[in-house]
């Protein structure tokens, strides 16, 4: 029987995945959100977009002192991204187990890293790594109107 309260009340959360450019100029748009679709998460806000200088540095603030920032903003602002909020049970965790580690070749195969990616200055892809994170990285990509709230159909056949 469906019902949408428990499905509700089942931990939902949100979390920032981008596409990165290299994941862009290699093809990947459609296989990496195809991956998020058929897990069972539910898009709720997407867009391409070239991001300024002073959004990618904001987005890789804790990195400021690593010694490839620089060279990392310049790469994230040359664009261009997608960006999306993907919701659902864990999704913060498990998407990131779905990217994979940070070093596409320490990925496991099976990951969008370890399928796709060799250096880790092109890993391809960005996940929230907690729920502060998420939260932080989701309001600055996004504005409040730009999430869609929606019952999705199969979340009934994903969740029990
Ligand atoms: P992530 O959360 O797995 O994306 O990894 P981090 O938060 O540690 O680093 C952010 C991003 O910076 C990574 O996805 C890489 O693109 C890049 N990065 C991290 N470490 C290095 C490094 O040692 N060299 C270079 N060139 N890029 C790095
Ligand atoms: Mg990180």
């Amino acid at each position: 029987v469906y019902a949408p309260e428990v499905y509700a009340s089942s931990v939902q959360e949100k979390s920032f995945i981008m596409i990165k450019p290299d994941g862009i100029h290699r093809g990947l748009i459609a296989d990496i959100i195809k991956r998020f679709e058929a897990k069972g998460y539910k898009l709720v806000a997407i867009k391409v977009m070239v991001p300024s200088k002073d959004l990618a540095s904001k987005h890789y603030e804790e990195h400021a002192q690593r010694p490839f920032y620089p060279g990392l903003v310049t790469f994230l602002s040359s664009g261009p991204v997608v960006a999306m909020v993907w919701e659902g049970k864990d999704v913060i965790k498990y998407g990131r187990k779905m990217i994979g580690a940070t070093n596409p070749l320490a990925s496991t195969p099976g990951t969008i890293r370890g399928d796709y990616g060799i250096d880790v200055g092109r890993n391809i892809i960005h996940g929230s790594d907690s729920v502060e994170s998420a939260q932080r990285e989701i309001a600055l990509w996004f504005g409040a109107g730009e999430l869609a709230e929606y019952d999705l159909a199969m979340g009934k056949w994903v969740y029990e």
